[in-house]
């Protein structure tokens, strides 16, 4: 594949950093935000993608590859797929991510070989390029896709580690304790810190090492959303003692622009200009989010009694074909509600729709990128996180940000169509419900304030732009 440092464009020389995410939405959609924003202020950035253009074509992510393109200075570098390596356990699919990038490394050399950047930005999933950067003498960073609260559990993670002689799956609720954030029940932590003997808690230990080896953490958060987190991991409270404490930038909050936005569902865009101001529930549970047919006919027969307007995203259980809205919706249900509701398939413009002001509420599957989405347009959220980091996210909007209230499963894992009407009526009717639209409103506000021209993240990312353009 050929490569071309489109660094240098029509006589205009610019310094290039080369961005490495993982695939998938959640990881590109930030990273081309970051990537428009380095480009608005004199670099060229190129974002490298394993596979071809065309598997990328198939993802919901393409029309940012079409956006992209359209600035000479936002390229796209593609590296072939490797065979996945050898010893990868069955359904280990985070450890399939963590391998599959360390597989990719020779590829990966040989472009920055060629282009020679002024720094490499790596998602947590690609930490082993890490190495390639060092052997190349490539600056490097992180580009952290969660938030600074999920930052100081990871740097914290060998402190827990020694702390437990067991894996912390056998702690069950039991608190674990990390500065800057509030106790988190073990079960609550993401799956592959359960099992201290599993590949890809392997992978989230080293990935711990190379962050404190950095030359800095950019954070997809900004300081007044996360005061307690950013103040302890600044001060190196949750690093290791033998560790140096990586600098740590919060840029954000980064959120997908209009322009590049995929477009899929716009029928729901024409359906909210006919609904009444903020009296919508948003339901949309992330990229990948599916619920079992049990559980989609519970939500439906919750958000029938409730009464309320909604605007719910859809997709097949797991394991089934694509079926049609009919098949997996109780029978009568769309007729019954279409006065107040619409159903979509798969995708929805999130970002547009919670900026619409017909919603008032969002139940979010605690997806980072979709918090700050959601914290960006000033709607309040109720947490119902489905896998990765989704269920200690939750605890750090309900307990520490505020910003959202859980919805709870119960014993069988199944969310009851009772706990979403009681929980979609507080949110959207009651005083509390009220009370936490305002506390979303104050969030936002201090958001918008930090990305301002006199804001902390603003100065954070100037920062790292004087570090790379001279
Ligand atoms: N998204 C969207 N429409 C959908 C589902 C997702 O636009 O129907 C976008 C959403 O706005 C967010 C991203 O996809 O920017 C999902 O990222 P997040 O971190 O919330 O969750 P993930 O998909 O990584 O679990």
């Amino acid at each position: 594949m050929g490569v071309s440092n489109k660094g240098n464009c029509g006589g205009d020389s610019r310094r290039m950093v080369v961005m490495y995410p993982a695939p998938g939405p959640g990881h590109l959609i930030p990273v081309v935000e970051f990537g428009r924003l380095l480009v608005s202020h004199g670099l060229a950035v190129t974002i490298v993608q394993r596979g071809l253009p065309a598997d990328n074509a198939t993802a919901p992510a393409s029309s940012l590859h079409g956006d992209a393109s359209a600035s000479p200075f936002l390229s796209f570098h593609y590296i072939p797929e490797p065979p996945l390596p050898a010893g990868v356990p069955e359904g280990d699919h985070v450890a399939k991510v963590f391998e599959l990038t360390r597989a990719s490394n020779p590829e990966l050399r040989d472009f920055l070989r060629v282009v020679s950047p002024a720094a490499l930005l790596l998602d947590f999933f690609c930490y082993s390029a890490a190495d390639v950067g060092a052997e190349v003498g490539i600056p490097t960073y992180f580009f952290f896709l969660s938030c600074t609260a999920s930052l100081a559990v990871l740097l914290h993670l060998p402190v827990l580690h020694a702390q437990n002689a067991v894996s912390m799956g056998d702690l069950g609720g039991q608190p674990v304790h990390v500065p800057g954030v509030p106790p988190i029940p073990a079960n609550d932590l993401p799956a592959p810190f359960l099992d201290r003997t599993s590949l890809s808690y392997q992978h989230f230990f080293a990935l711990s090492k190379k962050l404190c080896e950095s030359r800095g953490v950019i954070v997809n958060s900004c300081r007044s959303l996360e005061p307690r987190a950013a103040d302890a991991v600044i001060a190196g409270l949750c690093t290791p003692p033998s560790r140096t404490t990586p600098p740590v930038f919060c840029v954000g909050p980064l959120v997908q622009s209009e322009e590049v936005a995929d477009k899929r569902g716009g029928e729901c865009l024409a359906w909210l200009d006919t609904q009444p101001k903020a009296s919508v529930l948003f339901l949309c549970f992330g990229s990948m989010g599916r619920f079992s047919a049990e559980q989609i006919k519970e939500l439906a027969a919750g958000l029938e009694t409730s009464g309320q307007h909604f605007l719910w995203v859809v997709r097949s259980p797991p394991g089934c074909d694509e079926l049609e809205l009919d098949a997996l919706l109780p029978n009568g249900f769309v007729d019954r509600t279409k006065d107040r509701g619409l159903v979509v398939m798969s995708w929805a413009p999130q970002r547009e729709v919670l900026e619409h002001g017909a919603v008032g509420g969002f139940v979010t599957h605690c997806g980072w990128n979709s918090v700050l989405e959601a914290v960006m347009a000033g709607v309040p959220m109720l947490g119902w996180p489905l896998y990765a980091e989704q269920r200690m996210n939750r605890v750090f909007l309900v307990e520490e940000m505020q910003l959202a209230v859980a919805v709870e499963a119960g014993e069988n894992g199944v969310v009851t169509a009772e706990e979403i009407e009681g929980k979609v009526s507080w949110l959207m009717n009651s005083d509390g419900g009220s009370e936490l639209r305002e506390r979303t409103l104050a969030a936002m506000r201090e958001a918008r304030e930090a990305l301002s021209d006199a804001g902390d993240s603003r100065a954070a990312m100037l920062h790292l732009v004087q570090q790379w353009i001279v």
